[in-house]
């Protein structure tokens, strides 16, 4: 039995991604080539048909968001969105599975990415895992709302250290609330466990409710929506996916009373028009919660969108070196409990 499998989950993890990050700053001060440790706290690994036939294109921070004319069926409407951009530099989705595993792999080795990856799709973590072990670090997939594993099997699962965080929590595509009686023996278990909770509040794709999740509802998007499972669970680490976009003084509210909650930048920092982007991330730092925005992607089957949001967390005018610095590494170290040094 190796010193990692004695040790509970949180602490491999650390062990794991403190061991990588430590190998990659040394081998960055001798070659003085690496760039500098990043954690994505949202990425997915998926099939590549998983959003839609590929390939699909991606403008990142593309200026418009799709006008429907309804005579059309939404789902034929978005993926002809996707099918024929508007922008002129648009990121296209690979045609396979292992065309898209190679090209994230090589994304995030050559920006020295570490990335905690959840499905959904049974069994395409675990893969992804084996082909890349030390920057795929497993988390879990839940949507409580279809069909969930059992309580007791997700706390064996915890246990065997398979998954380090419960991340993606998707329940409200489901139209499930936080405090759902459902939702509340996994939350429990996070809690007593001292697993990272990372929970979608916000962006699902545009016209959710009308792509197949027909209770996903636009109110859904407030975090103020967490406030009972935070006072229930004072205990639990946890954090709003999409930085709860588009609620901002909901989020900032929850932020205030709340100083426990931390944020990531999934999805809204490559889809959103750039200046809409910046504007939340703006209004949420300077409100003083600069060390409590963690760099998430939510990447999903585009990995040329990780190099672009890494330049715009680098490219924001209003971030000092070290709030980027921070964005991209520090928060989530600390919220990991990956590098003490690293909390400051
Ligand atoms: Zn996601």
């Amino acid at each position: 039995m190796s010193l990692s499998s004695k040790l509970p989950p949180l602490e491999r993890l650390a062990l794991s991604v403190g061991c990588l990050l430590f190998v990659a700053c040394g081998h960055a001060t001798q070659r003085g080539t690496s760039p500098q440790p990043i954690i994505d706290v949202h990425f997915h690994a998926m099939a590549a048909d998983e959003q839609g036939p590929p390939p699909l294109a991606m403008c990142v921070s593309g200026k418009n968001l799709p006008a429907w004319d309804p005579s059309q069926p939404w789902p034929e409407a978005f993926i002809g969105w996707l099918k024929k951009p508007e922008c002129q530099d648009p990121l296209w989705s690979p045609s396979t599975d292992d065309e898209l595993l190679r090209r994230s792999i090589e994304i995030l080795r050559r920006y020295n990415i570490t990335a905690l990856t959840s499905g959904p799709g049974a069994g395409v973590v675990e893969r992804w895992h084996a082909a890349e072990p030390e920057r795929i670090i497993p988390t879990l997939f839940l949507n409580v709302a279809d069909q969930p594993p059992s309580v007791e099997t997700v706390r064996q699962w915890f246990k065997e250290g398979r998954y380090k965080a419960l991340a993606e929590v998707a329940n409200q595509y489901g139209g499930m609330e936080p405090n759902d009686p459902a939702f509340e023996p996994y939350l429990a278990l996070a809690e007593e466990l001292d697993v990272p909770v990372g929970i979608h509040i916000g962006t699902g794709p545009p016209g959710a409710p009308y792509l197949g999740f027909d209770k996903y509802r636009a109110r859904m998007h407030s975090p103020l929506a967490l406030e009972e499972v935070l006072l229930k669970h004072p205990r639990l680490r946890i954090y709003v996916m999409h930085a709860g976009w588009p609620m901002l003084d909901d989020m900032l509210a929850v932020m205030w009373a709340h100083p426990q909650v931390y944020v990531d930048t999934g999805v809204i920092i490559y889809a959103l028009p750039k200046a809409g982007f910046y504007r939340y991330l703006q209004r949420l730092v300077e409100a003083g919660f600069g060390r409590r925005v963690m760099f998430g992607s939510d990447q999903m089957v585009w990995p040329e969108v990780l190099p672009r949001a890494i330049q715009l967390i680098e490219d924001a005018p209003f971030l000092s070196a070290e709030q980027k610095r921070d964005i991209l590494y520090n928060n989530a170290a600390r919220f990991l409990r990956l590098e003490p040094a690293a909390t400051k």
